[in-house]
């Protein structure tokens, strides 16, 4: 897209602190970019909205997103008046189904060493892209019930592994590498134990390893790839991996370089209409008290700006997080004193 046409972007805030990071990345991504670069449409999903139509969405609106829009924001979906989700469900899952979006990337950066637990990491030395199937795995939606509520019950979940599907996410992975220089991709799988589906993994990342020579690719199991997150975290440049491993292993890697407040994602389909998320959740017990970071949500809006090819505003934004890290300018789950809002600021202060 041409950086100087305007970006259309479904802002979603939802749930608990979802409305309050959002606003934040809203601010850094108009400061980065100039106000008039976007058009935001404020959308009212969230639990408030389920809980009085009976809908998570009108019927439709996901088509509508793709026809009307250029990316989609999603501030957090969660609340407790929802045990079972389902409107969380039926909107990011719904999307990432529906608008295809297959590449779950997941950056992991150490900004500052004073933010990572474990011993002697500097600044740069952890850096990882972690790339996780985002339409296929144990989140297909295939399977069901017997007997339920009974002794007898049983509950039956399909992992679903496709060769095309594992080969776009495993391409993507070394594109990455390739274009990026990090030079290494890990595939994380459990083949030992799941070997049909996994051992399709391992034959396709076989196969597209052949055709990027100069990349170092390794196969490993997921478990080992955990222990190593937290050894030697510096060993990794791209993780491939499944949906649910992929789930848990970028939790684990965010936390490594700071925690979920931190950790930015992006839901993507190239050059398709993507939804851009941060990693946390809705954070309930923190909602309303005007302390929730906002940084995981201002990295995820330059993973926006880049999906829309303004890559020098991005850069803008990245740097920004980086001094206000720096500076010490945070919220207390880093460290500092300072509210949310005062943290959207001071990165605009750098913009
Ligand atoms: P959900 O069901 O929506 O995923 P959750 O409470 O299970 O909600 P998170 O919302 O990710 O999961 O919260 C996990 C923990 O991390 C909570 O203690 C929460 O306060 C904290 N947390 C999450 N996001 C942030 C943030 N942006 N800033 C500060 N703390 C956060």
């Amino acid at each position: 897209m041409d950086a100087s046409t305007v970006t259309r972007v479904a802002l979603i805030g939802g749930d608990g602190i979802g409305p309050e990071v959002t606003e934040e990345a809203v601010k850094a991504m108009s400061a980065a970019c100039g106000g008039d670069a976007f058009r935001f449409d404020r959308l009212p999903y969230c639990a408030d909205f389920y809980l009085e139509t009976g809908k998570s969405l009108p019927e439709g609106e996901l088509l509508r997103f793709k026809r009307d829009y250029d990316a989609i924001f999603l501030g957090a979906l969660g609340d407790p008046r929802v045990p079972d989700m389902r409107h969380a469900r039926d909107i990011l899952l719904g999307a990432r189904m529906k608008l295809d979006l297959y590449i779950n990337k997941r950056p992991v950066r150490l900004l500052k060493e004073e933010l990572c637990p474990l011993k002697g990491r500097r600044r740069g030395d952890i850096d990882i892209v972690l790339y996780r199937e985002n339409t296929e795995g144990a989140y297909a939606g295939i399977g069901g019930t017997l007997h339920e509520g009974t002794d007898d019950e049983i509950a039956v979940t399909e992992m679903v592994a496709t060769r095309r599907g594992v080969e776009r996410i495993v391409r993507a992975a070394f594109e990455d590498a390739r274009s990026n220089g990090r030079g290494r991709v890990c595939m994380a799988s459990k083949y030992n134990a799941i070997p049909h589906a996994h051992g399709l993994w391992s034959r396709v990342f076989r196969a597209v390893a052949t055709e990027y020579p100069e990349i170092t690719s390794t196969e490993r199991f997921a478990d080992v790839v955990a222990m190593e997150l937290v050894r030697d975290p510096t060993q990794f440049g791209v993780i491939v991996t499944s949906n649910l491993l992929g789930d848990i292993l970028s939790d684990l890697a965010a936390q490594v370089v700071g925690g979920i407040g931190l950790a930015p994602s992006a839901n993507v389909h190239p050059g398709k209409v993507s939804l851009f998320e941060p990693v946390h959740g809705s954070a309930p017990d923190i909602t309303g008290k005007g302390i929730a970071n906002p940084l995981a949500a201002i990295l995820t809006g330059a993973m926006l700006l880049r999906h829309v090819g303004r890559q020098a505003d991005a850069k803008r934004i990245d740097a920004a997080v980086d001094a206000v890290i720096a500076s010490g300018q945070t919220t207390p789950d880093l460290g500092g004193t300072l509210t949310t809002s005062a943290v959207g600021d001071a990165v605009c202060s750098y913009l």
